[in-house]
């Protein structure tokens, strides 16, 4: 099942897409019940979506998508998480995940334009794996990881590099205001029997800049389940971006960043096309 949440006609809703692509909201009395798409997962009934959607299908140009999770209570992105990638970036292996948060208004939608600050040229983009917490559970066992996981999306975890790298804290740079996109669509685990055989690539105007395999994690998803659920609970509805691989640009000679008018892609397979535009924010006096 393909879940999306999106306004439509005002309506601050979430539904199915269908195989045609058309999106279907769950109904006015489910919604009551459930606000959002993180309630229904935290209540153990994503399995009722489709049956309480209406019938009529939207297209795509009369619903206006949000991140598929809006409003996760954690957002946890892990860096440095595939071989090729850090190689490119010369540092050491570690032997635990490298994490860092991003706050929700650093999420933004497929087909949102991604807002370069105009005080940095360095705006650089990493397609990335997420995936969202379906039960909760604290010290949860790798064994037991998939059992914990409602579904998967493609995320672009956008990065603004002279700000990502004044310190060794990448927080600022990861969390400029709209700058990860997340979606198009959240796809139920079920679907994904083996995230490891998955392919994902970032394509920017149409050309490949990254491809690599998901089976190519450092810290699989069984891993980073287990030790992020050894230090803070995890909650339905918690997103994890699992790491970006090689092929930055920021780490390329001569290196290439993002600009107005650019057309970032970040396509995972059977998780769709993540697309967004490049604009300028030159809200900055
Ligand atoms: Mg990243």
């Amino acid at each position: 099942m393909k879940l999306a949440s999106f306004e439509t006609q005002g309506r601050t809703t979430y539904g199915i897409v269908d195989a045609a692509g058309l999106y279907h909201a769950v109904s006015n009395a489910f919604q009551q019940r459930f606000a959002d798409l993180k309630a229904v997962i935290a209540a153990g009934e994503l399995g009722a979506v489709a049956g309480a959607v209406v019938a009529q299908g939207l297209g795509a140009d009369q619903v206006r998508l949000l991140p598929v999770i809006p409003n996760p209570g954690k957002l946890i992105c892990v860096g440095l998480n595939y071989k090729s990638h850090v190689a490119e970036t010369k540092r050491p292996d570690s032997d635990y995940p490298s994490l860092f948060l991003r706050f929700n208004d650093s999420l933004a939608a497929h087909d949102d334009v991604v807002l370069r600050p105009a005080f940095s040229e360095r705006f650089d983009w990493e397609g990335e794996l997420a995936f969202v917490i379906g039960k909760g559970g604290r010290h949860i066992a790798k064994d037991k990881a998939f059992e914990h996981i409602a579904g998967y999306a493609c995320f672009n975890d956008v990065s603004v590099r002279d700000w990502q790298k004044h310190t060794h804290q990448f927080t600022p740079g990861k969390n400029f205001p709209g700058t990860a996109p997340f979606g198009p669509v959240l796809v139920t685990a079920d679907e994904v029997p083996d995230v490891t055989v998955l392919t994902l690539e970032t394509r920017v105007n149409g050309n490949v800049v990254q491809h690599a395999s998901l089976g190519d994690l450092i810290f699989d998803i069984p891993t980073i389940v287990a030790y992020v659920s050894r230090f803070t609970p995890l909650s339905s509805g918690d997103v994890i971006a699992t790491g970006t691989p090689g092929g930055v640009g920021d780490r390329r000679e001569p290196p290439l960043y993002m600009k107005e008018g650019d057309v970032a892609e970040v396509e995972i397979t059977g998780l769709g096309v993540l697309r967004n535009r490049i604009g300028t924010d030159h809200s900055a006096p």
